[in-house]
């Protein structure tokens, strides 16, 4: 079997490492092209020192260097380069048959866009790129027969839930709807007038997962779920109306398919990032994950209704998805602001809502047609973004 040559984007994060862990498990199936951090050199120094990839990406020059120099006092032969455009390269070269995109947020559209162009295998977990630029995301995925494959555990759940290969209509499919499953966060059941005072650091002490902070923040809101609503509207073509979003406590069940015959099929397991990464980066085979097996004695699976008094930013998501065009990516850009903010102390948990629903008040009148159409609308919804944060202030 000829080796799957890897581009890995975000390998520092939390997404990265668990990725890391499980193609560790493979040497006979992957081989690691590149991999990229934002700024944090010396764990990806470690990580070369490990994995051996042909090149290190970071995003700035001086880092570029410093890595530079640590992987040659090593011995190593790994080629370092920086900059946007690198992130472009090393997700494009012709050597590389899969990316795994994992960089957080906006700063992942280009490169998972470039990875597209190229025609690669995608295992997505930056759900941002769907939701800022879902309509020209799926359209470069067709035209340059690129194959996407989901490693959010939800949508990861809902694609071992159809039919394959799935048709990319549910109807076709006896579909009723998609069930999206959602913990509810640390916040689920804590009393609404306590909320105003919650900590970033109570905020990330999510209750089922170890992630990053910004995905953490996400879903205390369930602004996590609301973007993973849009993500399954690109993913599946599946309308606003066909997704109901489930709370389930206890994160088992990580989503469900409904079907017009009255059976619900559903994807289970522990709740590890390893399970879906590894389904997608052996897709179609099963490989070995790392993860244990479930045991479901003496475990209780509950499922609520959410509630929009405690988490509005789930129905801004929905609002954004019904209206279209472009307010999906402003809610993108005003959710980033709104959450560095509050990881920073500037706005209270409270504000991260009321930040974005005054951003998404303001008027935008473009089409999300290009890529730099989505880059201005970005920087004009962070700048308002910015102002209303500015005027919060605590
Ligand atoms: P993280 O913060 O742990 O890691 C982010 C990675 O992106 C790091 O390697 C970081 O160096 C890199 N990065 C950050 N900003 C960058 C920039 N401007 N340019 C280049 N690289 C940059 O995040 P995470 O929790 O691993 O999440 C990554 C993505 O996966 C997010 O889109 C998140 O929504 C999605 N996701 C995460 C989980 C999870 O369990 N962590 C689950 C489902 C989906
Ligand atoms: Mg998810």
């Amino acid at each position: 079997m000829r080796k799957q040559s890897i581009t890995l984007l975000g390998s520092t994060g939390s997404i990265g490492v668990s990725t890391l862990d499980v193609v560790a498990r493979h040497p006979d199936r992957f081989d690691l092209f590149a991999l990229t951090a934002h700024s944090q050199w010396q764990k990806l120094a470690e990580q070369c020192r490990q994995y051996r990839p042909k090149y290190a990406v970071l995003r700035k020059n001086d880092h570029a260097e410093q890595l530079r120099n640590a992987l040659q006092a090593m011995g190593l032969d790994t080629e370092v380069l920086s900059g946007i455009e690198a992130l472009e390269l090393v997700a494009s070269a012709s050597d590389v048959d899969t990316v795994v995109a994992a960089i957080v947020g906006a700063a992942g559209l280009r490169p998972t866009l470039a990875a597209a162009r190229a025609g690669k295998r995608i295992l997505l977990a930056n759900k941002e790129t769907l939701v800022m630029a879902g309509k020209l995301f799926m359209q470069t995925v067709a035209e340059h027969k690129a194959e996407l494959l989901p490693i959010d555990s939800e949508h990861n759940a809902i694609f071992q839930s159809l039919p394959q290969p799935y048709p990319g209509n549910l109807q076709q499919c006896g579909v009723r709807r998609i069930l999206l499953t959602a913990s509810g966060g640390p916040f689920r059941t804590l009393p609404l007038i306590d909320l105003p005072k919650v900590t970033p650091e109570q905020a990330c002490a999510h209750p089922n997962w170890v992630m990053g902070k910004k995905i953490s923040v996400d879903s205390a809101t369930m602004m996590n779920k609301g973007l993973e609503v849009i993500e399954a509207h690109w993913l599946f073509n599946a309308s606003p109306a066909q997704i109901e979003v489930v709370i389930h406590p206890q994160s088992v069940i990580h989503s469900m398919v409904d079907y017009l015959d009255g059976s619900v099929i559903a994807q289970l397991g522990n709740p590890d990032m390893r399970t879906p990464i590894a389904h997608a980066l052996g897709f179609p085979d099963r490989i070995n994950s790392g993860v244990d097996p479930l045991d479901l004695f003496g475990r209780q699976l509950t499922f609520e209704q959410p509630d929009n008094i405690r988490f509005p930013c789930l129905k801004l998501a929905f609002d954004a998805l019904l209206h279209g065009e472009v307010m999906p990516a402003v809610l993108n850009a005003a959710n980033e602001v709104a959450v560095a903010g509050f990881l920073q102390g500037q706005i209270r948990y409270d504000q991260i809502a009321t930040s974005i629903e005054e951003v998404l008040a303001q008027d935008y009148h473009r089409e999300a047609e290009s890529l730099d159409a989505l880059h201005e609308v970005d920087h004009q919804a962070r700048q308002y973004a910015s102002a209303c944060l500015k005027r919060m202030s605590i």
